[in-house]
């Protein structure tokens, strides 16, 4: 027999934990909940990522054009520093540019994507010269391109479960229950992480080149932790959850050298892509685009968000209290929960529940409005969510540290030596994308360098060799 996403047979449905695409037709778009409830019953939270093509002719924004003037304030030149396929990547904060000036630089000779056969080949010669000319990324850009009145997968307005910290406690946290934008140009990178407290995150290629990702089946995923600790000692002797510092890239030849699972896909103009729950993710952007994203949850979530590591270094990271999610969702557990004594390991392999009473009750109660939608599948019995009636009350319980990703010092690369020093004059929040910002003095071991084009220049790292995959070539 056939339970959840389950066979009695066969097992937990997406064995090989590959990334899984999916193109819901217009009736399925309407409830994101809902989809991503269809999505982890066929399996697609195992990969760790999954990509979703929205219904033909579905558009967030009418015209891209007017956005010249939009203020990236902070973006950050990414600094990359290794070889043989392992780097720790620093941040440099630039003074601000418009979203013009971004794009005349992306585009300049000294930054634009080089030519490139296809997708593979591109992916080579970014492993081959991450280090060499510094990318500029105009990440964490706090905002949405979404027009006004767009209600399928607003990334502003998802309406998940993670919405209790906003409605218990009055709490946003920027990009993590707001949406962020990022200005990507040719080789900007996101470093290998997994979301803040392991949430969830959505990301939309509004516009431009596209982006690739790596992806590490969330039950694989301490496996990359213990491959980064071994080859970073130093940076766990600093902090056990290093990898929530967002400086680290290992190329995907070396997860294949040490047997570490992964999959790749490519993102492009128009796509989603949705991260799941503890599932480690890293990659790169092809040349000038832009992508809005910002984390959300699901009642699968929680349990992941109460043994999720914590950066414990830095007093600017973001951590959440799991205090509303426990008592609103799995009230039973509550008591034994506040006592320490609720054990309940992981299975990555379950499936969100479409609804939960518990839910039911949460949804009524908030005031959300969401889209009424009526598609009747039958992978699912009932309708969508109600209108809602009353406000919820609400505690004043504090249930989020604010914002305010900023201070605090960072340990630092790989194997001290050439990291420690520097003159660092700070640092600044880390983002989805951009990771920890820190302010360096220009120039200096990282100033000069050049893009090798061709095979035989300084570059040691070659890949994209392997098997694995969904390279998509078009
Ligand atoms: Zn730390």
């Amino acid at each position: 027999y056939r339970s959840k996403n389950k066979c009695f047979v066969y097992g937990p449905v997406n064995p090989s934990c590959k990334i899984m695409t999916f193109r819901p037709t217009v009736e399925e778009f309407r409830d994101f909940n809902r989809y991503l409830a269809y999505m982890e019953s066929q399996g697609a939270h195992r990969a760790g990522l999954a990509k979703v093509i929205p219904p033909k002719g579905w558009r967030p924004r009418c015209s891209y054009d007017d956005i010249d003037d939009l203020v990236i304030h902070a973006p950050i030149q990414q600094m990359v520093a290794g070889q043989s396929g392992l780097f720790t990547q620093f941040n440099i904060q630039k003074k601000p540019l418009s979203v013009k000036e971004f794009r005349r630089l992306a585009n300049s000779d000294k930054y634009c994507t080089p030519r490139y056969l296809n997708y593979e080949d591109l992916e080579r010669k970014y492993w081959k010269n991450l280090t060499f000319v510094s990318p500029i990324y105009g990440a964490d850009v706090p905002g949405s391109l979404y027009d006004e009145g767009i209600e399928e997968w607003n990334i502003g307005h998802l309406n998940s479960i993670l919405d209790v910290i906003e409605e218990d406690c009055g709490v946003s946290i920027q990009g993590v229950n707001t949406p962020y934008l990022y200005f990507g140009m040719w080789k900007t990178s996101f470093s290998w992480h997994t979301e803040d407290m392991d949430l969830y995150s959505i990301n939309y290629l509004h516009f431009g080149e596209p982006k690739s990702w790596y992806a590490i089946p969330p039950e694989h995923g301490k496996r990359l932790e213990r491959l980064a600790t071994g080859f970073f000692p130093n940076g766990f002797k600093g902090c056990e959850a290093f990898l929530r510092h967002k400086m680290t890239l290992i190329s995907p030849s070396i997860l294949k050298k040490y047997s570490i699972p992964f999959d790749k896909i490519t993102q492009e103009a128009g796509e989603f892509m949705i991260t799941f729950p503890y599932g480690y993710h890293a990659g790169f952007n092809h040349g000038f685009n832009c992508a809005e994203s910002t984390n959300f949850a699901s009642v699968r979530w929680i349990d992941y968000g109460k043994v999720a590591t914590q950066c414990t270094c830095s007093k600017d990271m973001v951590k959440i209290s799991m205090d509303p999610f426990v008592k609103w969702f799995q009230p039973d557990r509550y008591a034994v929960w506040k006592l320490g004594k609720d054990s309940c390991p992981l299975d990555h392999t379950r499936a969100t529940p479409a609804t939960t009473p518990e839910l039911q009750n949460w949804l009524q109660r908030s005031r959300v409005k969401t889209p009424v939608n009526r598609y009747g599948e039958g992978w699912m019995e009932g309708g969508g969510r109600g209108m809602g009636g009353g406000r919820c009350e609400g505690g004043r319980e504090v249930c989020g540290e604010e914002g305010g990703r900023e201070g605090g010092v960072w340990g630092g690369g790989r194997e001290g030596g050439v990291w420690g020093g520097g003159r660092v004059g700070g640092v600044w929040g880390g983002g989805r994308e951009g990771g920890r910002r820190r302010r360096r003095r220009e120039g200096g071991m990282w100033g000069g360098g050049r893009e090798v084009e061709e095979e035989g220049g300084g570059g040691r790292e070659v890949c994209g060799e392997e098997e694995g995959g969904v390279w998509k070539c078009v």
